[in-house]
């Protein structure tokens, strides 16, 4: 008898054990397959990073794709627009320009299929004298009035041209000028390139070195770091300067350097002592084109 239920035991026992261990068995198969599954998404999921991250390294922001480029034998010149202020005037400075007028000059470009240049692109047309297939201009406009932005941008925005606008970095917090936000809000936009002006717009040609150097190295400091960008252009405030500030402005780190002096951009003037076509008041939309059609006859003086 007591033989019977020892043995009774043993085989509840035995039942008991397979029973423990066929569930484990299938628990442990369940994992198994839980896992694969999951390992199997996580190499999708990061495969496809992977395929992004290519996918965004094969286009690089900010290169300029010039495939399509035409290669002259020839140096290539082109007219650069100088605009200041966007503002009906009343004491008859020629240095502002009614929106209106700006809006039928830009009209005209896009209307006569200019294609506007930005600062990188014109370095690559005066470096290495390939041009796109249209006909080029490059917008800019000096001191970086607050209308540049309330009026111009919106106009610039609407027809799709590029422009850049020269700004005097000691200008953050004057009301006539736009401000750090309204930069970035511009630059963002893709059609805005902000350049420098200098930090307070003296004559350059009357400075000593240390100072030339640190109108010129501070203001592209503060644009590099507030814009997170490379600074290239300086514009010479009233458009003086001399050999020093030339060799000032490279040194620093620019790449071209605008002057007031009239005629089409060549690189025979010297990259850093580049001419651009002054806009005053009172052209109607033909009598610009010939303008600037006709500016080039300077650059041969
Ligand atoms: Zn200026």
């Amino acid at each position: 008898m007591k033989k019977k239920a020892l043995w009774t035991i043993v085989i509840l026992l035995l039942i008991e054990l397979i029973l423990v261990g066929v569930y484990f068995t299938k628990n442990t198969s369940q994992n198994k397959k839980l896992k694969t599954e999951e390992s199997s998404i996580l190499a999708k999921s990061s495969s496809r990073e992977i395929k992004e991250t290519t996918t965004t390294s094969e286009t690089k922001p900010g290169e300029i794709d010039t495939t399509d480029w035409l290669t002259s034998d020839t140096d290539i010149s082109f007219p650069i627009l100088m605009y200041h202020s966007l503002t009906v005037s009343n004491d008859g400075n020629t240095l502002k320009l009614p929106p209106e007028e700006f809006k039928e000059q830009m009209e005209w470009l896009k209307e006569n299929d200019y294609y506007t240049l930005t600062p990188e692109e014109a370095y690559i047309v005066l470096t290495e004298n390939k041009k796109p297939k249209e006909k080029i201009v490059w917008i800019t406009l000096d001191d970086g009035y607050l209308n540049n932005y309330t009026d111009g941008f919106p106009i610039l925005k609407q027809l799709k041209l590029n422009a850049t606008i020269n700004y005097i970095t000691s200008k953050q917090d004057n009301q006539y000028y736009f401000h750090q936000a309204d930069m970035e809000k511009m630059k963002h936009s893709g059609l805005i390139s902000i350049e420098s002006h200098t930090v307070s717009h003296l004559d350059l040609n009357t400075l000593s070195d240390e100072q030339i150097h640190t109108e010129l190295l501070d203001s592209k400091k503060w644009l590099d770091d507030t814009l997170k960008q490379q600074t290239s252009v300086i514009c010479y405030p009233a458009g003086r300067y001399d050999d020093r500030v030339e060799k000032e402005a490279e040194l620093t780190g620019y790449k071209l350097g605008l002057t007031t002096e009239p005629g089409y951009a060549s690189k025979n003037d010297g990259l850093f002592a580049l001419k651009r076509i002054r806009v005053s008041p009172g052209f109607d939309k033909e009598s610009f084109g010939n303008y600037l059609t006709s500016s080039n006859q300077y650059a041969n003086n």
